[in-house]
């Protein structure tokens, strides 16, 4: 079997991944490998934008504040207060490094999202900050002789030897193994879990393979029962499903069923900037009770096309014009909020192998991510995992022995249990769970489990994932955030702080 060495592995070409390699070149050969092509990831399909306080009003204390209330008695203050603290030098970083960010008079414009108390966004060409960013970030690393890149090949697992990770063995597309040392560390930048989903905004690469691997490594994973549904995915069957930004809300779109009412007086004071989980589970209500559910951009003062080009193509695809018509919208799997348990630095609980971006549990989301703060948890903490991780001593490397089974290639067979695990998760583990409904789902993964050989990595991985998720779900038995229990609805003090660690 192939092997090669390097100093620094990072899994993943999203914003954390691209950070961390950008933010280590300078202490060593860095390996990126990603999955599939640069354009699929869950980075480059953010829409919406950042959040930093920069404006004129706003304080990285009013940041703190919104984040804080948004997690519902969860979040970690100290990670929160670093990240509001980190944001606006962040900013200055991203734009250093080339993201062109909006601007009005020559100052960044900046956008208003739900549960944000002003305005904080910074976006890129209207609705593509991501891959503004993304892209800039690509450019940079890729004119870097110390970062080489590659794609389509997939990390199948960590190697972990006397305790330490010492580097991750990999297939290519042709299901050709390598073994690649780290002789510093291994860091897993490899996003969320979306496509456990049977609806997701998530990119198709997004299986939770970072989650799996840390755990069949030994490392803590903890909340992983908060998963964020995003209210506004177009509603045409599709995978992944497009996502309607929250600023179009924010720029004042109103949701409103068949009946032409808008319901969202109906379940929140800030009807429809609500948060995410409820205006989710308001929407949820009114399919439930038989209504269809739209989105009426018709009077949003913003020039449509101009404030939101990609949106506005993606539904004109769809024979929609948002300027005219109602656009017909349902929740969908967006983001988990739990993850791989990291300090500060985004170490691990396994020695030499880091975390940052949405596969960490850096503890700033809480039980429910406020927007826009995500991209900025990566960009944020992939700076300070690249400062910590450059400060070790080499490890020494040897040839080591790795048994993972082979690849399985049969694409056929790989979608068709795939499909299964996202209908099992979004019927049994989604907007609204009960006990009985997460068991009689876990019984079903647990049989799939039997049944697919471990040479589909991919489903072993959603597997894990999946469970994980699920028994966490049981073990929280109120309702808090992004985890809603039909049997234990209320949000019970004795509940704020306790949290779950696999
Ligand atoms: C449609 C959409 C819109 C969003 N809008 C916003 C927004 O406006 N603002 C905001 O803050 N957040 C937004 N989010 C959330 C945000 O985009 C993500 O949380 C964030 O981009 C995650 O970044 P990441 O670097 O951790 O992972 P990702 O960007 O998802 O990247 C994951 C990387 O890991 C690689 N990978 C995964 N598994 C493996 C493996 N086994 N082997 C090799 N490589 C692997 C993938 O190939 C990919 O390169 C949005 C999400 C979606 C889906």
């Amino acid at each position: 079997m192939t092997q090669i060495e390097t100093d620094f592995v990072v899994v993943g070409s999203g914003i954390a991944g691209l950070m961390t390699a950008l933010s280590l070149q300078e202490s060593g050969d860095v390996l990126v490998i990603s999955k599939a092509r640069y354009e699929e990831s869950n980075s480059f399909r953010a829409q919406g934008g950042i959040a930093a306080a920069i404006g004129e009003g706003d304080s990285p204390e009013l940041h703190r504040e919104d984040t804080l209330r948004t997690g519902v008695d969860l979040c970690d203050p100290t990670s929160v207060e670093v990240m509001v603290h980190m944001a606006p030098r962040t900013i200055q970083l991203l734009a250093e490094w080339g993201t062109p960010f909006d601007q009005t008079n020559g100052h960044y414009s900046l956008g208003r999202e739900g549960s944000h108390s002003v305005s904080r966004i910074l976006h890129v060409a209207g609705d593509q900050t991501g891959a503004g960013i993304t892209a800039s970030l690509l450019e940079r690393a890729k004119q870097s002789d110390q970062i080489d890149l590659i794609t389509h090949t997939m990390v199948a697992d960590l190697l972990i030897e006397q305790g330490q990770c010492r580097g991750v063995k990999t297939f290519d597309l042709k299901g050709k193994p390598t073994i690649i040392l780290a002789r510093k560390g291994v860091v897993l930048a490899t996003g969320g879990c979306g496509q456990l989903y049977r609806y997701t905004t998530n990119d198709l690469v997004v299986t939770g393979d970072g989650f799996a691997m840390a755990h069949r490594a030994g490392a803590a994973l903890t909340d992983m029962e908060f998963v964020q549904f995003h209210p506004t995915a177009l509603a045409v069957e599709q995978n992944p499903m497009f996502l309607i930004s929250e600023a179009v809300r924010g720029d004042g779109a109103i949701l409103v069923n068949d009946h032409e009412e808008a319901f969202m007086e109906k379940y929140h004071e800030w009807k429809d900037l609500a948060p995410r989980d409820v205006v989710s589970r308001a929407i949820y209500r009114e399919t439930q009770a038989g209504r269809q559910v739209f989105l009426d951009a018709t009077q949003i003062q913003a020039n449509f096309s101009d404030r939101f080009p990609k949106i506005f193509r993606e539904c004109l695809k769809h024979g929609i014009d948002p300027r005219k018509d109602l656009i017909p919208v349902t929740p969908a799997a967006h983001f988990i909020m739990g993850g791989i348990r990291t300090d500060l630095e985004g170490q691990t609980t396994v020695p030499r192998l880091f975390a940052c971006g949405e596969v960490a549990c850096t503890g700033v989301h809480g039980a429910n991510r406020l927007a826009s703060n995500s991209l900025l948890e990566g960009a944020v903490f992939a700076q300070r995992v690249a400062n910590k991780l450059a400060s070790l001593s080499p490890q020494k490397s040897d040839l080591l022995t790795f048994d993972y089974p082979d690849l399985c290639m049969d694409k056929q067979k790989e979608e068709t249990w795939k499909a299964q695990i996202r209908e099992i998760m979004w019927n049994h583990a989604g907007i609204v769970r009960t006990l009985s409904s997460l068991l009689a789902g876990l019984k079903q993964l647990k049989q799939l489990e039997e049944e697919i050989p471990l040479g589909f990595i991919e489903c072993h991985n959603m597997l894990t994932t999946a469970q994980i998720m699920i028994k966490s779900a049981c073990w929280r038995q109120e309702s808090r955030g992004g985890h809603y229990r039909f049997d234990y609805p209320e949000t019970v003090t004795e509940w704020s702080r306790k949290h779950y660690v696999i």
